[in-house]
């Protein structure tokens, strides 16, 4: 009889070991945790996706204008429009997120004619009016 019921709750504990991890209060609790990590995880990749794309927007954001080395303006990109510097000698246009030249007294005009410009580093150049056009707002070293 005690035999029986040793083995029988032997067999009892061993069949409630295997069961209780795929049920009950823990494989509950361990569900819920599942689903804490998969929100959280969703919530990084949304915040890292969201960075790399404001990186990207501030990047590409902006316009910057050197004028003999030194920064004087500075357009975003964002919206277009055309600006006048130097006093109206030269009006620097935005249309769906790149930036030419519209017009400069300049001799040379190779700034006008330039290709409009939309990418992170690049660069529109007049060289009578010492103005350097750079978009996005990393340093600049080139122009001094
Ligand atoms: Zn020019």
């Amino acid at each position: 009889m005690c035999r029986q019921c040793k083995q029988s709750s032997v067999a009892m504990r061993t069949e409630g070991r295997k069961t209780g991890t795929g049920s009950g209060a823990a494989a509950a609790l361990r569900g819920v945790f599942r689903k804490w990590d998969a929100l959280i995880i969703a919530v990084v990749i949304a915040a890292a996706a969201l960075s790399v794309w404001f990186a990207f927007r501030s990047d590409g954001g902006e316009a910057r204008v050197f004028v003999d080395g030194e920064l004087r303006y500075t357009f975003s990109l964002a919206a277009d429009g055309e600006y006048d510097i130097l006093d109206g000698r030269m009006t620097i246009g935005v249309r769906g997120g790149e930036v030419y030249v519209v017009r400069s007294d300049c001799s040379e005009q190779l700034c006008v004619h330039s290709a409009p410009q939309s990418s992170e580093g690049s660069m529109i150049v007049c060289l009578p009016n010492r103005v350097v056009i750079v978009i996005g707002d990393r340093e600049v070293d080139a122009v001094t």
